[in-house]
Order: structure tokens, then sequence, then C-alpha cells
């Protein structure tokens, strides 16, 4: 066999091995996180986006094991030929309540919704305004949509409402589509989402917001950013995700059930793929049960980020902006950030190092999150280790 057509891969791998940007899966024995198993050892995870540790609750499980059993392991098809179920909708329902939004819709995941939603709302002629640390599936949601693309400045309201008032002036006939992230998923700060309400508002933009890492941790009952600021918008469509705080698995759009209505008879995403199992709908809606049972769960996993980003910064580090859960730590080289990942690791602390382009250049990270099942002593103990490693490399 001719291996010549091939031969570009190993060039690019050798080119990502000599940046320090090569990747490589971890295998991580799944268990009783907020420990796994890693090399046979039992370490502190820290690495988790499973926020509230829902995804091993005897509720989600036991949920998942009965509806497989009654309505097995596949849905078949797609919802707009068999796969459409009685649980579909309820799960819908659920979610529209739990939004307090006109409707629901489900989608396969969060990279399929963004992608989904973007690509079905705005095209050639369109004109998408993103903040410059959006999510990949945000990015390839525009991209696809072959709408033109202007990045604005992180978190950056000004150089927003700039651009959007040159394009009223510039009589721009498209629609214009405004999409962010609420909580940001490297830096864990927040979008300035009051403010980017009233623009669009002022200029009848679309909105698309994120809520992947706000759904479960933020707002009252875990209903988000939006919630928490109280913020109602007619135009404005809201993704949230299960496969993160919620544990279990899949998407949602929160908006109009006009909105609802349209991405069924146009989002890609949503007519041309398998509707999501029984046994992953049954374990979602047992998770929006125990957040609506638990909504201190909400509170107390906030209050567990804040004492562990304080007590980072005491140490001297630099956790960037993160106002949340999501806590990175600043080392900026991205070879000494796979050494301090690989330290911490001998430690017994589980925490990735962040590389680009997942981030932008020079800002190499260790990337941590916080989870609700995490108690006080897990994150002393994982103090410690940052502590010691951290000096010993310093990076304090
Ligand atoms: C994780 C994530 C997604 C993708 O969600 P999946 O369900 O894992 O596909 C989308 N947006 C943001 C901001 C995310 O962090």
């Amino acid at each position: 066999m001719n291996a010549q057509p091939l031969q570009f891969m190993q060039q690019h791998l050798n080119t990502l091995h000599d940046r320090h940007l090569y990747r490589q899966l971890r295998t991580v024995a799944a268990g009783a996180e907020p420990w796994v198993e890693v090399d046979g050892r039992s370490i502190l995870n820290l690495s988790s986006n499973n926020y509230l540790g829902f995804s091993t609750r005897p509720e989600l499980k036991a949920a998942a094991a009965v509806a497989a059993e009654v309505a097995g392991c596949g849905s078949g098809s797609s919802r707009l030929i068999a796969g459409n179920s009685e649980r579909h909708l309820v799960l819908e329902r659920r979610l529209a309540d739990f939004k307090h939004s006109e409707s629901a819709l489900l989608f396969n995941s969060g990279y399929s919704a963004n992608v989904g939603i973007i690509s079905s709302l705005v095209g050639a002629g369109d004109l998408i305004l993103s903040d410059q640390l959006n999510h990949a599936s945000i990015i390839d949601g525009c991209r696809l949509s072959r709408a033109q693309c202007k990045i604005f400045p992180h978190c950056d309201v000004a150089a927003l409402e700039e651009l959007l008032a040159s394009t009223a002036q510039l009589g721009h006939q498209g629609k214009v589509l405004v999409v962010t992230d609420t909580v940001f998923s490297m830096d864990g700060d927040l979008a300035p989402l009051a403010e980017i309400v009233c623009l669009c508002k002022h200029y009848n933009a679309l909105l698309v917001i994120d809520e992947a890492h706000a759904t479960g941790c933020l707002g009252p009952g875990g209903r988000g950013l939006a919630a928490q600021l109280g913020i109602e918008y007619e135009a404005m469509i809201s993704v949230g995700t299960f496969s993160k705080a919620l544990g279990s698995f899949g998407a949602f759009m929160a908006g109009p059930n006009l909105v609802r209505e349209y991405l069924i008879n146009v989002s890609r995403n949503f007519i041309f793929t398998t509707a999501l199992p029984a046994p992953v709908i049954a374990a979602s809606l047992a998770a929006l049960d125990i957040l609506q049972q638990e909504p201190q769960s909400v509170e107390h996993l906030q209050q567990l980020a804040a004492f562990f980003r304080q007590s980072l910064q005491q140490l001297g580090f630099n956790t960037l902006t993160s106002q949340t859960h999501i806590v990175p730590i600043l080392i900026t080289d991205s070879a000494l950030a796979l050494q301090m990942a690989s330290e911490l690791l001998v430690q017994g602390v589980f925490a990735v190092a962040i590389r680009p382009p997942t981030v932008p250049a020079g800002s190499a990270r260790i990337r941590t999150s916080l989870m609700a099942t995490h108690s006080r002593d897990d994150l002393l103990y994982a103090l410690d280790a940052f502590e010691r490693v951290g000096r010993r490399l310093g990076v304090i």
C-alpha cells in the first residue's frame, strides 16, 4: 500500500510535538467523581464539567436503566421520521418551564445545537457579531452559515456597540445576530449580558446566548445567567446542555415557540440526525427533578469556587478574570503548563493544561473546575499540591 497520501499527517503531528501542542487521549476510569482513577491511582478530579456530580446519582442511573428496559437503547430514527416519543415532548415541556420560556427544542449535543441554530438563523448577506472567546461550536456555526462574521474583543460592549452602530449607518439590509457564551469555558468569566441585550434591543438584533457552563450552575435554581439578571428579550435564543452540570447528555434551545417551529423545519442538525435515545432523555428528566429539589447545590458550588479562587490568589496565582466555578491558572508557556499538569498529577491532582488553539497564543493555563461534591478537605488537598508544584516551577 502506498503510504504517501498520509504523509502530511505525520508532518503535522511532528509540528505539534515541536510546539508542545500535541494532544493525547488519557484514560480516566469512571467512578465516584470527584475522585477518579488514573493509571491505577486515586486522583482528585479538578477537570470535570460534571459540576453538580449528577452523572453518578442513583436517580439518574435508575431512570436511565428503567427507560432502557422499556424503550431500548436506540431511538431508531430522527424525530421527524419515527424517533419522536412522548418522552422527548415531556422533556421539552419541562425545559420550557425550567427556563421560563415559551418552548424548548432538544438537540443531540451542545456542539450540534450551536452549529444547527446559528446556521439556520442567518445566511449569506447577514452579519454575525461574535465574542472573541466564544466556544468552537459557535465559531463553526458562524462559518457554516456563510454570513459575514465580525469578532468583537472579549466582553467589550463599547466595541460591540460601535459595530452595531456602523452597520446601521451603512444601511445594512440583512439580519444581524449577536452571539456570546454567558460563562466562558476557558476563563470562567461572565458576558456583560445586560448591556448586550440592551444593544440588541436598540439595534433589533437577534441574540443567541450559550449557557452551557451556566445551566445548573448560575441563577435562581440553576436557570443560568439570563435568569440571574432577570433578562427577557423576545429575540433571544438560549442554548443549554445536559452534558455538564446536569450529568446527562444532549442539549436544548429555549425560546419562543416560533423559533422552535422554525428550527424543526430548517435546522439540518435537528432534521438529519437520530433522536436522542430514551435512557438519555430519562436521565435528563431525573436531573431536572433533582435540580428542582436541591437548588441549594447551585449556591454551594459557587461558594466552593469562591473559596478556591481566593485561596489560589492568596498563594500568588493569576486566576485571570474568573468569577465562577471555572478557575483558570495562567501559566503562559505551553511547555511549562504541561509540566505543571504532569507534576500536579504526581501529587494526586488531575487538572489539565489548556493550550493554543483552545486558548489564545501565550495564554496557556491550567484549567480547574469545581464540583458541588468537592469537600473542603478536597480543596485544601488541591491547594497544597498547587502551592508545592507552583513554587518548584517558579509560577509563584
Ligand atoms: C461544552 C460546550 C458546548 C458543547 O456541548 P456538548 O454537549 O459537550 O457538545 C457548547 N458550548 C460551550 C460554551 C461549551 O462549553
